[in-house]
């Protein structure tokens, strides 16, 4: 029920799955689940909107994932014998057929999470971009690559990079189909098997995401989706995986960064963050508020690359809030499978409270509610008004501390010096934003911020969607990038292949040492002198 009618509504191109069939297609997803026993416990997901049960699915054990592994391994080796080009094939296949089926998704995502129709389709153009984008460079990501030789014309070098095999990945419930598949594209792509661990709250996107993979042509067996408890299923990937890639929270990223340590494993961790945006005097005002609006309440707030920190120039300030608070207060809540809701449901009531927690000590130590600040009950049980706050101070939980949900603060600065220091005063280092008039003073501006993601009049889709670069965390926020090539070598290990030619490079045995090192000592010198050897 959206709570707004009066907007124009956009129709939904195709109609929405009836009852039956998406029962049916719920149970088949959930028989994908493999586990050894087939009336072992299961556990719920629910309508965060409705709270009704959507699918009933098997708590894997750590026999499970032991099984999943190996399923996946036995099909890893045969598939990283075909070619990258060939592998390529799978992911623009799936693309064609994800946007030809989005409707079935959209439907998912929304059931198990809550979020407006709109936030969903932001999921599978995400998921699209990046199978489209590994689907054509890959195989130039992957190709061998010609090095230097220890000596011109009689060594040969080549830089292969093979892949490390099975890759675990355990992702979180805010984008269900973007995280819970598109890292895992990658590695796919680049020769692995993976197994997969979604969020206990919103598995089946992803489960219709690697179907999908199936009916594209990916091998059987070669993804693997479990699912249950977290540190049960999630601590049986880490211990068994070749590489972790994992998305959530900086707590449990950190331990799990310790284990893979230990394990001697290659990891990935994408994690919080507390994004901030700096409005510049030159910035358009409208353009600025939006960015707002959008940037820190799309997905209810519960976006890692969200805004939650706004630096406004005191010359804009009066303006840009007043504006703020008239657009935040138009903002339709609503959970219904239709595209009229602006802001969707929260995922859970431990997320709401969060988010309550936080806007009560703040407004316990004097911040202002300038927007929003109230449970809305009546359009569902874990909505909540986008809320703005101002006079936020370092001793207010939410100052320094991510919410993950929709709680903003804005801030006023006058010198833009001060505005960076307070902007980089933060453990975090996941996403940042400028409005700014002018662009090339503004790209300057964001060298000098500590994020691994700056978006200039845009708060996150610029650099998120500009898939050949690279997207991840500085400080706290994480380590290693998806991406680009970034995001793909990583779930491979380097390899040298390197020939000698008619002249050995060590001596034969019973060489004179005195000699062969003054002939050496002469080549090493020479060496010097030729240019990019
Ligand atoms: P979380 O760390 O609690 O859970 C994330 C995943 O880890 C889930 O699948 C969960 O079941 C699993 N898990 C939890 N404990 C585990 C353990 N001990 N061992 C193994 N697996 C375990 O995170 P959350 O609170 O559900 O997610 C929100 C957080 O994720 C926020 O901090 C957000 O900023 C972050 N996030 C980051 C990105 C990014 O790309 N940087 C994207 C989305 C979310």
């Amino acid at each position: 029920m959206a709570v707004d009618t009066t907007s124009t509504a956009i129709p939904d191109p195709t109609a929405l799955l009836v009852g039956e069939e998406r029962a049916q297609q719920i149970a088949r997803l959930v028989r994908r689940v493999r586990v050894a026993e087939a009336d072992g416990e299961r556990f719920e997901v629910r309508s965060p909107v409705t709270g009704e049960r959507v699918a009933l699915l098997p708590a894997c054990e750590e026999g499970d994932v032991e099984a999943a592994m190996r399923r996946s391994r036995s099909a890893q080796a045969e598939w990283a014998r075909w070619p990258a080009r060939r592998r390529a094939r799978v992911l623009l296949r799936f693309h064609e057929l994800l946007l030809s089926r989005q409707r079935e998704v959209l439907d998912l995502i929304q059931l198990e999470s809550g979020k407006s129709r709109l936030n969903a389709f932001e999921e599978v153009m995400a998921t699209a971009t990046t199978a489209r984008y590994y689907g054509k460079h890959a195989p130039a990501h992957l190709r061998v690559r010609r090095r230097s030789g220890a000596i011109p014309v009689l060594t040969r070098a080549h830089e292969h990079h093979v892949p490390v095999g099975v890759c675990g990945f355990i992702t979180p419930w805010n984008y269900p189909l973007t995280m819970g598949v598109t890292d895992a594209l990658a590695a796919l792509i680049a020769g692995n098997g993976v197994v997969v661990k979604p969020d206990a709250q919103t598995p089946l996107s992803a489960l219709w995401g690697y179907e999908l993979l199936e009916q594209a042509g990916l091998p059987p067996g070669l993804a693997q989706v479990v699912t249950g408890d977290g540190p049960l299923v999630g601590g049986a990937i880490v211990e068994r995986a070749d590489f972790l890639m994992f998305t959530g929270s900086t707590a449990t990223g950190r331990k799990l960064a310790a284990r893979c340590g230990e394990r001697l494993i290659g990891c990935s961790m994408e994690l919080g963050g507390k994004n901030a945006m700096l409005v510049l005097p030159d910035a358009g005002l409208e353009r600025a508020v939006s960015g707002t609006v959008s940037g820190a309440f799309g997905n209810a707030g519960q976006l890692c690359i969200a805004m939650e920190r706004i630096y406004v120039h005191r010359s804009l300030y009066d303006g840009y809030l007043k504006r703020l608070a008239e657009q935040v207060g138009k903002l339709r809540l609503g959970g219904d499978l239709d595209w009229n809701a602006d802001v969707g449901s929260m995922i859970s009531r431990k997320q709401v409270e969060a988010t309550i927690a936080h806007l009560d000590d703040a407004v316990a130590k004097g911040a202002s509610v300038v927007a929003g600040g109230r449970a809305r009950p009546d359009v569902g049980p874990l909505f909540f008004e986008p809320t703005v706050l101002t006079g936020v101070t370092p001793e207010m939980d939410c100052h320094a501390n991510e919410t993950f949900g929709p709680l903003l603060e804005v801030y006023r600065y006058d010198d833009i010096d001060e505005a960076i220091e307070r902007i980089n005063d933060s453990a975090y280092g996941l996403n940042a934003s400028i409005y700014a008039g002018k662009i090339a003073a503004a790209r300057a501006l964001a060298t000098r911020i500590k994020a691994g993601t700056v978006n200039i009049n845009e708060p996150y889709a610029a650099a998120f969607g500009s898939i050949d670069a690279p997207m991840g965390g500085m400080k706290q926020s994480g380590m290693g990038r998806r991406h680009g090539g970034h995001g793909i070598l990583k779930y491979t290990e380097p390899q040298t292949v390197a020939s000698q030619r008619l002249l050995p490079l060590t001596p034969d045995a019973g060489t004179p040492a005195a000699p062969y090192a003054a002939v050496m000592t002469q080549g090493l010198r020479l060496l010097r002198l030729i240019p990019r050897v």
